[in-house]
């Protein structure tokens, strides 16, 4: 669980997650700050300071909504993570996820009072109607569709020419991962799949998703790529395969783990 008030002082040690308008502040070096509060370049009072979680047997702490630095060269998306280890994307994932909630969640939904943060879990609560809320996580699917030596890859309109990756979208409210997988092939490429597997997850914080990453072997139906969403989508063989998302993503996982079954 995240708390999120932790006792500081100016010369508390740990890693600090320092985020603004969606971008994380990294040092020179493409790091994330480690040292002292007091030696920070930013000025933050400790009450604008949510405890994170820990790296390396240190504390880490989210500073909210700094734009005190200037210079923009230092503010990066937390895809400049991705190649580092896991667990500091996890992190910088949390701190932009949590920064992201607590900006969206000042006032209540409900009644429209302001909302304050309990101190005994990661919630925003109002004090006037009840009304309590939560960082929002919208699950997405991933599918990687095969047939005997081809992987089916797609362009949606939102990525460059040339760039391919396996199918993706939104689960809807009351569906569950493996129907949301078979709607969303069946209305991006109008393609039946069947054999559904699980492979696994990943935090993916723009702004809030939680990839869940699936294979599917290919059924019946030739590719009719849905208008305004897929720009194009064919089947690849995977021993000539298209740019594709880079391994530590979910989706460049998937295609990498089909591949290897599908090369012999
Ligand atoms: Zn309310």
């Amino acid at each position: 669980m995240i708390k999120h008030s932790v006792t500081l002082t100016k010369q508390s040690l740990g890693f600090w997650f320092i985020v603004n308008k969606g971008n994380v502040y990294l040092t020179e070096a493409g790091k994330i700050p480690r040292g002292t509060l007091a030696s920070l370049q930013v000025a933050a009072e400790p009450e604008q300071i949510c405890w994170l979680g820990e790296y390396q047997q240190q504390p880490c702490y989210l500073l909210v909504d700094h734009d005190q630095v200037a210079d923009q060269a230092m503010w990066h998306s937390a895809r400049s993570l991705l190649s580092e280890d896991e667990q500091l994307f996890q992190l910088a994932a949390r701190a932009l996820q949590v920064a992201l909630f607590l900006q969206t969640h000042r006032f209540c939904g409900q009644c429209g009072s302001a909302m304050h943060l309990v101190n005994w879990e990661l919630a925003v609560l109002c004090n006037r109607c009840g009304h309590r809320c939560y960082p929002r996580i919208a699950p997405c699917v991933l599918v990687g569709i095969t047939r005997p030596g081809q992987i089916l890859l797609a362009r949606s309109s939102r990525h460059k020419t040339g760039s391919f990756s396996i199918l993706a979208g939104f689960v809807e409210s009351a569906e569950t991962l493996e129907q949301a997988a078979v709607r969303e092939v069946k209305e991006e490429v109008g393609v039946d799949i069947i054999n559904l597997n699980y492979i696994g997850s990943q935090p993916w914080p723009f702004p809030h998703s939680l990839m869940t990453g699936f294979t599917a072997d290919y059924q019946q139906g030739d590719i009719v790529c849905q208008p305004n969403e897929i720009e194009e989508a064919a089947w690849f063989d995977f021993n000539n395969l298209p740019q594709i998302p880079p391994v530590e993503t979910l989706s460049g996982r998937i295609i990498h783990h089909l591949q290897r079954k599908n090369v012999k």
